[in-house]
C-alpha cells in the first residue's frame, strides 16, 4: 500500500483499481503523506471563508437534500441586502476576507438583485473575495455576476456518474447541465470549486473515481466533498449516512492529486464526529467555512439534520473553530486565500 500512496504522491495518478485500493485502505500513512503536502504547500495556516445562507427557498428537489422544494416541512427565509451587508460586517470584524454567499436555487434573486448584492459588499470591503453557490446558472447571469465583482464560485456535481446522477436527482436535472455549467465557470475566469457527496445512496467506489478523474479534467481551484447525512423530511430519509474513514480519505488523495487544491474540512464532516473537521485538516483539508449567517436563520437552513453551528453567534463560531485548529497545532490566517499553483 506505502508503494501506491508514494506514486500516487509522484504521478498524481493511479489506474481505476489502484484508486479504489488506497480509497478503502486503513494505513494512517495516506493521511501523514497528505498532511505533509498540505503543510509543504501551505505550512501550518488554514484560510477562513465566512458562509452566508441567505436563502432556504429552492425551486430544486434533489432528493438528499432538507432544502428541496418538495420538503413541505422546510421553514423558508431570505436575508435582505442589509443583512447580507451586517454579516459582511461582522465578518471583516473577525478577521474573514471571504465571504460565500450560498443558498438554494431561489427565482427571487434574479441578476439585478445579486449583481447589486455582489457590487455592495465589492465596494464596501474591495480586500476580499466574494464567492457564489447559487446553484446552476445560464452564461450570461454568471458572467454578469463575474463583471460586478464576484471572485469565485461553488458548484459541486455531486456525482461524475451519470447513473448515479440520476438517483440523486429528479429527470428534469441532468450530470451535463451541471458539467456545462462549471466549464462556462472556469471560461469566464472564476475560481470555480466543484466537490461532491461521500456515501449518498447508490454511490460505489467506482463512482469515486469517476469523480477523481472529472476532477483531474477540470482542474478546478477548490473542492468540497462531505459526508451525505440523512434529512427526515426527504425521500432518503432513512438512508445510512456517508462513511468517515471514506470521506476522509477521499479528502487526502484529492490533496495528493493536487498539492496545491484548496479543500474544506466542511461543516458536514463535523455533523458526522464531532472532531471531524480537526480530522479532515489532518488529512489534508486547509480550509474552515465558519457559519456568518444571523441566529434567526441557521436553524432553518437546514441540509440534513444534526446540522452543527445552529444555535451560535458568529463570534462563537469564530471562536470554537480558531481553538480547534490550534489544538492540532494548525493556525487560522486573515487572508483571502486565493488559489495559485506555484
Ligand atoms: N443550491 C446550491 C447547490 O445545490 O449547488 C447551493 C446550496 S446546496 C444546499 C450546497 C451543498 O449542500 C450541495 O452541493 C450538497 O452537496 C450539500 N448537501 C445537500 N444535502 C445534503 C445532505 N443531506 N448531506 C450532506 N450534504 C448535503
Ligand atoms: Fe436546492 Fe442545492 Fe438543495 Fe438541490 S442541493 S435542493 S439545488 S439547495
Amino acid at each position: 500500500m506505502r508503494e501506491l500512496i508514494d506514486r500516487l504522491e509522484r504521478d498524481r495518478l493511479l489506474t481505476r483499481d489502484e484508486f479504489k485500493a488506497v480509497l478503502v485502505c486503513e494505513d494512517k500513512y495516506l493521511h501523514e503523506r497528505a498532511k505533509a503536502v498540505r503543510e509543504r504547500v501551505f505550512g501550518n495556516k488554514i484560510y477562513m471563508r465566512g458562509l452566508i445562507e441567505f436563502t432556504s427557498y429552492c425551486k430544486r428537489n434533489c432528493y438528499y437534500c432538507g432544502l428541496r422544494t418538495g420538503n413541505t416541512d422546510a421553514q423558508r427565509y431570505r436575508l435582505t441586502k442589509d443583512e447580507i451587508l451586517s454579516c459582511c460586517a461582522e465578518g471583516y470584524e473577525l478577521g474573514f476576507r471571504t465571504f460565500v454567499l450560498q443558498g438554494g436555487e431561489d427565482p427571487y434573486y434574479t441578476d439585478e438583485i445579486l449583481v447589486d448584492i455582489v457590487r455592495a459588499i465589492k465596494y464596501d470591503y474591495a480586500d476580499c473575495a466574494v464567492t457564489l453557490s447559487l446553484g446552476e446558472r445560464d452564461y450570461k447571469s454568471l458572467k454578469r455576476l463575474r463583471d460586478a465583482g464576484a471572485d469565485r464560485y461553488l458548484l459541486r456535481q455531486e456525482t461524475s456518474n451519470e447513473e448515479h446522477y440520476a438517483m440523486l436527482h429528479p429527470s428534469d436535472m441532468m450530470l451535463s447541465d451541471r458539467q456545462k455549467c462549471l466549464k462556462n465557470l472556469k471560461e469566464i475566469g472564476y475560481q470555480v470549486g466543484c466537490g461532491f457527496l461521500i456515501g449518498s445512496p447508490g454511490q460505489t467506489l467506482d463512482c469515486i473515481v469517476d469523480d477523481l478523474l472529472f476532477i483531474k479534467d477540470l482542474d478546478p481551484a477548490m473542492v468540497g466533498i462531505g459526508p451525505f447525512i440523512p434529512h427526515s423530511s426527504t425521500p432518503f430519509a432513512g438512508e445510512k449516512r456517508g462513511d468517515l474513514q471514506l470521506t476522509l480519505n477521499t479528502l487526502a488523495v484529492l490533496r495528493l492529486i493536487n498539492p496545491h487544491l484548496l479543500i474544506p474540512a466542511t461543516t458536514a464532516l463535523g455533523s458526522l464526529e464531532p472532531t471531524g473537521r480537526e480530522m479532515g485538516v489532518l488529512a489534508g483539508a486547509n480550509v474552515v467555512m465558519p457559519n456568518l449567517s444571523p441566529e434567526y436563520a441557521r436553524e432553518k437552513y437546514m441540509l440534513y439534520d444534526n446540522k452543527i453551528c445552529t444555535d451560535e453567534s458568529a463570534q462563537l463560531c469564530r471562536g470554537c473553530i480558531g481553538r480547534r485548529m490550534n489544538s492540532i497545532g494548525c493556525e487560522i490566517v486573515v487572508d483571502r486565500g486565493d488559489y495559485s499553483d506555484v
